[in-house]
């Protein structure tokens, strides 16, 4: 740190991004990327946009956002873009808490809330998960700021019906409620619908984890038009042109394909149920994923073990040492072959 940071910064506690280690090569399933290329439209569209990068992008993201309407029967006006599902996520805590202003989230979940939430000095709260790890709905009913919940939540991978996030939505008319649906393509029920009946609403996704775009930088969210209209103005206010032109008419493309992504995501889904039944037979205790990617502890070894084990071994995962979660490791849903040696090393760690 240097002498000329301001106060309010200097006890900021960044958030630390999954290692991305350049000494050899991993199977890397420590940032939930997804194992499957992009689809062949989405390179030739970044392609012939290179040819294309002395002009700006288009601020209005006009093609992307109608592509996105069309695939999820929304308006333009009904759908935001940025850099990446952080950036519309630090936009609302922005917007919709702020300096003092309440917010609450689980108390295990997405790292990133607590980072955005000290760094726009929100006062926020965490809520209890349960012993299980699952969220309790009637939690977060009549709150009194911000409520922001991952469903399927990271990194249990569990996930709310659109019943239990109506029921919060409904109870707290006057403020936002945010849902980061990062990973909600690999099973889960979506709340995209809901954003018609209800003004406080922002469902958000991401093209990183089942559109195989994580390197290209883009979220989506959708909301009515007023959400969507702040958000913008603080868009305007940082950084115009924040979706670049090679992602733009990636993300286009990707909506074009949307077939392709989504029987990748059936693929991962049947290698996680895969995974999961050769944990438990080795022992593991693992959480019900609705994610790519597996919460999971071993009945023999403790986590951080487990973790440093695989990396001499060549396979990362993510072990989170904090409270309630150190013994268990979150695993990304590689391919069978990159799934396969993870099991197989575990057995031979576990002797
Ligand atoms: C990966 C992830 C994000 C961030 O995605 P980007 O679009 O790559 O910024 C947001 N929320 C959750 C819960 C995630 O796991």
């Amino acid at each position: 740190m240097s002498r000329y940071l301001i106060n309010q910064y200097q006890s900021l506690e960044a958030y630390v991004p999954g290692e991305q280690p350049q000494d050899m090569r991993y199977v890397k399933l420590n940032t939930n990327e997804n194992p499957y290329p992009p689809s062949p439209a989405v390179i030739e569209a970044a392609s012939r946009e290179a040819g294309r990068l002395q002009l700006y992008s288009d601020p209005v993201c006009a093609t992307l956002r109608d592509a996105i309407a069309g695939l999820y029967g929304v308006k333009r006006e009904n759908v935001y873009v940025s850099n990446g599902s952080d950036d519309i996520l630090n936009f609302a805590f922005m917007a919709f808490a702020g300096r003092g202003g309440k917010a609450y989230f689980p108390d295990i979940s997405y790292g990133f809330y607590r980072v955005f939430g000290d760094l726009h000095g929100c006062d926020y709260r965490t809520v209890p998960l349960e012993d299980d790890f699952s969220i309790d709905p009637a939690k977060y009913h009549g709150l009194d700021g911000l409520i922001v919940i991952a469903n399927p939540n990271a990194p249990t991978g569990m996930a709310l019906s659109v019943d239990e996030i109506e029921g919060i939505v409904r109870t707290n008319p006057d403020h936002v409620v945010v849902i980061d649906e990062a990973y909600v393509d690999f099973g889960a029920e979506s709340c995209v619908g809901l954003t018609a009946k209800y003004d406080n609403l922002l469902v958000v996704q991401t093209f990183s984890k089942s559109r195989s775009m994580a390197g290209a930088r883009l979220g989506f969210a959708f909301a009515n038009a007023g959400l969507i209209a702040d958000l913008d103005r603080i868009k305007y206010s940082t950084n115009p042109y924040n979706v670049n032109l090679m992602t733009c008419a990636a993300g286009a493309a990707a909506i074009a394909d949307n077939a392709y992504y989504m029987a990748n995501c059936r693929r991962i889904e049947a290698t996680r149920t895969d995974t999961a039944e050769r944990l438990r037979a080795l022992g593991f205790t693992v959480l019900p994923s609705k994610a790519n990617f597996l919460f999971a502890k071993s009945d023999r070894v403790d986590g951080d073990t487990l973790y440093r084990e695989l990396k001499k071994r060549g396979v990362l995962v993510r072990h989170f040492n904090t409270p309630r979660i150190r013994d268990y490791n979150r695993i990304t849903i590689g391919t069978e072959g990159e799934m396969g040696i993870l099991v197989s090393k575990i057995r031979e760690i576990l002797g």
